[in-house]
């Protein structure tokens, strides 16, 4: 590490949202529109979060450098194409309107003006829950409003030059013989899918439905209509002056939409694109996240388990474009818990040099500014779950942990937790005392003294284990089968003294 450049040390020193924000610095001029966006076919999954957060991240760092907007879009211009898994029963409503832009398809429920809206406000209220503050816009304005229009026209007229762009730049042979950079929404039924162009003249253009079978002639200027995606996704980023707009790794294969989008900036725009991030897949335990196949958390889950600061902090603190395990279980909780309060203690580590820990312990501390985070507890989880267990009351809890604030906080989480058996086997137990016979047992008692500390407590098994000629771990042993009846359990003094000693000494003795 030694032979670092000043400039690899910063690189490798840096969070990696202050890394792309840096590029965009270096290569853009503000004011820097951050761009994301998401298609509202169906319920808010947990990908939905990385969208929005990602660009959100990155909009922060930015704005370190001048003025920012965040601007996120809701393709609700695409085709209404499957029935999603938890609407099934709406699986007839849906089917009929399949095809129709999400914005005209009908909100299954009922509740919204149309398919998009109901799926669009959920996805605004998981923003507000996660307190991220952006400007929302929907494609279907953007076209209503004749955003697109000039550009549209400007792709039908130079059809030719446009197919060829995309030809090349998706590495396909040959085009169909129909391609058209736009897709008609029939005036009849609205379908928009598949829809083809018959004939074009100065804006003006005959379609063909591909749903009800009608041939009409409609025209640009009526915002009937949507360009390809490979062609609108440029396009908005040109007239809404985008810096930066992520995709999952899919979208930037060799051929992907990315490459197109690239080349219809440069070559039909003539400008530069805009800077396009990358991110992974989230993963549940090596598999890919599905609501099909059932596979990964729901955000209901989620924003259940943990509080959404965490969420936010699992989420933005690895490298972006890695893949990211978003498990929440008996082996996963207490360490990402520990991590995240590792986190809060930090501070803010500014130059930390070539130390690993410390180049790790700086990234955690940059998540951690970026979730807004508020309380964290001070005291031990695994001790407000011991005095939980014996008690069975949060503000006795918080009173014997010295920590009101941190059990508050905690408190309804840790009740899930329990709930869902997702603490550690260790923490878990009831206090089940009884008379013990064995020699171990008593030796341990006679030795307990009103005045002993916890840590004495605990102290003691290790004396009593030495005089006997034993393994501190069958002391232990025989004093967990006597207080919680079973092998294993918390730290043993604390146990004890959380009792309290006399009683301990009366129950088991
Ligand atoms: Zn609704
Ligand atoms: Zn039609």
């Amino acid at each position: 590490m030694a032979n670092e450049t000043a400039g690899e040390k910063d690189i490798k020193n840096m969070h990696w949202s202050e890394i792309i924000a840096k590029k965009i610095y270096d290569e853009k001029e503000p004011p820097y529109v951050v761009m994301a966006g998401i298609t509202p076919s169906g319920p808010v999954h947990p990908g939905t979060l990385c969208e929005f957060l990602f660009a959100y991240a990155i909009s922060r760092q930015l704005s370190k450098y001048g003025n920012v907007h965040y601007v996120f879009v809701s393709d609700d211009m695409d085709a209404l194409d499957a029935v999603p898994e938890p609407l099934k029963e709406y699986a007839k409503t849906i089917g009929e309107d399949m095809g129709m832009p999400l914005a005209y398809a009908r909100d299954p429920k009922g509740c919204h003006e149309s398919f998009a809206g109901h799926f669009i406000a959920e996805t605004q209220e998981l923003m507000k829950v996660f307190g991220v503050e952006l400007e929302f816009v929907r494609a279907s304005k953007l076209y209503a409003q004749g955003r697109y229009d000039k550009f549209a026209r400007e792709m039908c007229e130079r059809k030719d030059e446009i197919k060829e762009i995309v030809r090349v730049s998706s590495l396909r042979e040959t085009m169909p013989d129909d391609w058209f950079p736009i897709m008609p929404i029939c005036k009849k039924c609205m379908n928009v899918d598949k829809n083809a162009v018959l004939e074009y003249k100065d804006g003006n253009y005959k379609y063909k439905c591909s749903k009800c079978g009608s041939v009409d002639w409609d025209k640009i200027e009526n915002h009937r209509y949507k360009l390809l995606f490979r062609l609108d996704w440029p396009t908005r980023q040109k007239f809404m002056h985008v810096v930066t707009e992520g995709g999952s790794v899919d979208h930037h294969t060799k051929g992907g939409t990315l490459s197109t989008v690239a080349a219809v900036h440069r070559e039909f725009y003539n400008e530069e694109p805009p800077y396009y991030y990358k991110f992974g897949f989230l993963k549940y335990k090596g598999k890919k996240y599905s609501k099909s196949k059932g596979i990964g958390h729901t955000v209901n889950e989620l924003v259940e388990l943990l509080p959404v600061e965490i969420i936010k902090y699992i989420l933005l603190k690895p490298d972006v474009q890695e893949d990211k395990e978003l498990v929440i279980d008996k082996e996963t909780l207490f360490p990402i818990l520990e991590d995240y309060k590792r986190a809060s203690l930090v501070g803010k580590v500014q130059d930390v040099g070539t130390d690993t820990t410390k180049r790790a312990d700086r990234k955690r501390a940059i998540a951690f500014e970026l979730c807004n985070a508020r309380v964290v507890w001070k005291a031990d989880i695994a001790d407000m779950i011991l005095y939980y267990n014996i008690y069975g009351d949060w503000n006795k809890v918080g009173e014997l942990v010295g920590d009101m604030a941190g059990v508050e906080y905690l408190r309804n989480y840790i009740n899930v937790w329990i709930s869902r058996s997702l603490v550690p086997d260790r923490y878990m137990f009831r206090v089940d005392m009884k008379k013990s016979e064995n020699a171990l047992v008593r030796a341990y008692v006679q030795k307990m003294d009103e005045k002993l500390s916890a840590e004495d407590l605990h102290n003691l098994v290790f004396d009593v284990a030495k005089e006997n000629g034993v393994d501190a771990k069958d002391v232990f042993k025989q004093l967990y089968l006597a207080i919680i009846g079973k092998e294993m359990g918390p730290r043993l003094g604390k146990l004890i003294y959380a009792i309290g000693i006399e009683k301990v000494k009366g129950a088991i003795a």
